[in-house]
């Protein structure tokens, strides 16, 4: 039996290693972590559950070809589903904007604020249905479909195609100015930092939200990463934790024996790098197999800025059912990092829903800071100064406490932080290059990217993972885990099993 090893035990090296099983391999996950799901996660603190991923995963829809990977991988068959009303709450100056799920009552509630931007919202709400249609597409990747295949999916994207062209013309700032009302303005303005962003930040998540394409699995990240070790573990995979890949011995284009951390060496007819590009061609491959693509984009960061947060876990004495479960709210002036721009809004989601995450009659909140290029940078050189990184982060706790109390004068007294976690976190846990956790972000200048995950001058390695398909997230962890096993079916010569 041919043997497969995956180094990179998070979704995508666990859709691989379940297709792996599926299709007749033997396989080995290799994880550096001691338990598995990478970036698909979750943490328990003073009697409370901080989920550390989910926000909304695009595959939830029954009936769907994602929402059939999804079951098949373990992930969610037999899953409540939690389905928010809105997608996100805005407080503006008083006014309180919602993302509605329910697309006519986002159009008909932004219309009572402001109908001096009537145009505007209706061809936004207009432009957000066309991408109802739009459905991952899962069967197989481009460079394994004949032309009829290519042509089907061409035609399938005759509505989307146009939208996403549209939007991914125009920054969020612009996509912003097109309204009148400060609270819209804001609303939208505040997907992103200023800069170059392009306006499918803001419009394609809406579209999958408000098509009921994505909701919340009830249990979270970490539950469903489980499932998913579960699933792989009962087709016959076999799972090394605590076992980072420190070294690929290659003779003659072959990789061949693969070193871990804690000394154990294994060996295997392919290799699948379900890890950070940066580990797999700087770390493992000392920068012998450069490739173009990703080369570009890293030392291109304006076109292609990484993605990471803080994310900061507060724990609640109460309940919070008349909050909305995703508000961000204005702030006075929060100084994040010392010297640069204070942040005016804050983005809160708490989990009322989910009774286990929290004793009973307390919530769990998480507060989601966006850092981009520069705030990484600062964060890769903070964490050096082992004492200063750890004060900064209590800093930054305390911050968000006190700009919650002002906001929610009736919670003081009943909050605690629970954790902050920062850009280094996801790097420590998980070798994330710089603490992104998500593809290169697309700009306006940003090219799109579909990598096969091939090494040039390496026969029996490739890469796999969100990264080959920018923005990432989950859903490409999943088809890219899947279609790297595809791709080597086709390279063996068997039919590939869907299971
Ligand atoms: C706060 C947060 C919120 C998010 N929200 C969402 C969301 O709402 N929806 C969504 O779709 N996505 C979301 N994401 C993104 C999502 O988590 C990622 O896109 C996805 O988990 C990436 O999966 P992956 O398998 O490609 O990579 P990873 O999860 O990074 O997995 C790589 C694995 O490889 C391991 N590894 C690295 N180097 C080695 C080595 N040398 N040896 C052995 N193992 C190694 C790592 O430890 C890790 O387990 C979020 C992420 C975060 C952090």
């Amino acid at each position: 039996m041919k043997k497969i090893v995956i180094i990179g035990g998070g979704i995508a090296g666990l859709s691989a290693g379940i297709f792996a099983q599926l299709n007749g391999f033997d396989s080995v996950i290799l994880e550096k972590h001691h338990t598995l799901g990478g970036e698909c996660t979750g943490w328990d603190r003073e009697g409370y559950h901080i989920d550390g991923c989910i926000h909304w995963l695009v595959g939830t829809k029954e009936g769907t070809g994602i929402r059939r990977l999804w079951d098949t991988v373990g992930a969610l068959e037999g899953v409540e589903i939690y389905h928010p009303e809105s997608f996100m709450a805005v407080e503006h100056d008083g006014v309180t904007l919602h993302f509605y799920r329910d697309l006519d009552r986002f159009e008909s509630s932004w219309m009572k604020i402001s109908p001096e931007d009537g145009e505007a919202i209706e061809e936004l709400c207009k432009d957000i249905r066309k991408l109802h249609s739009f459905s991952l597409p899962v069967d197989k990747p481009m460079d394994l479909m004949n032309p009829i295949e290519k042509l089907k999916f061409i035609f399938s994207m005759k509505d989307v195609g146009p939208v996403m062209q549209k939007y991914g013309k125009i920054s969020v700032r612009e996509l912003a100015e097109k309204f009148k009302h400060p609270a819209l303005r804001e609303a939208i303005a505040s997907f992103m930092p200023e800069g170059e962003y392009s306006a499918i930040s803001v419009v394609f998540p809406l579209g999958t939200f408000t098509g009921n394409q994505s909701s919340i699995p009830l249990g979270g990240s970490k539950a469903l990463a489980m499932r998913m070790v579960e699933k792989y573990k009962s087709l016959g995979g076999t799972v090394e934790a605590s076992s980072e890949v420190v070294d690929l011995e290659i003779k003659e284009n072959t990789v061949g024996r693969i070193t871990c951390k804690n000394g154990k060496v294994f060996e295997g007819d392919y290799v699948i790098a379900a890890c950070d590009p940066k580990v797999l061609y700087e770390g493992l491959l000392k920068g012998r197999y450069p490739d173009p693509e990703f080369q570009k984009r890293y030392n291109n960061p304006e076109s292609y800025p990484l993605a990471s947060n803080i994310y900061v876990g507060i724990g609640y004495e109460g309940t919070m059912e008349e909050i909305p479960r995703t508000l961000k709210f204005p702030v006075d002036s929060v100084q994040i990092i010392q010297n640069r721009k204070p942040i005016e809004h804050l983005q809160m989601t708490h989990y009322g829903y989910e009774p286990d995450f929290a004793p009973e009659g307390h919530t769990v909140i998480t507060f989601a800071i966006n850092q981009f290029q520069p705030e990484l940078e600062y964060w890769e050189a903070l964490v050096k100064d082992r004492a200063a990184y750890s004060q900064e982060k209590d800093r930054i706790g305390e911050e968000v406490i006190t700009a919650m109390k002002a906001r929610f004068p009736s919670m003081a007294g009943k909050l605690k932080v629970l954790d902050v976690a920062t850009p280094q976190t996801y790097n420590r846990y998980c070798n994330a290059y710089r603490g992104a956790f998500m593809g290169f972000w697309p700009t306006l200048s940003g090219k799109s990217m579909a990598h096969r995950g091939n090494i040039k001058g390496l026969d029996n390695l490739v890469l796999s993972g969100q990264w080959l398909q920018p923005p990432g997230g989950l859903p490409v962890a999943l088809i890219t885990g899947k279609d790297t096993i595809m791709r080597l079916c086709k390279k063996t010569k068997r039919t590939f099993s869907q299971g």
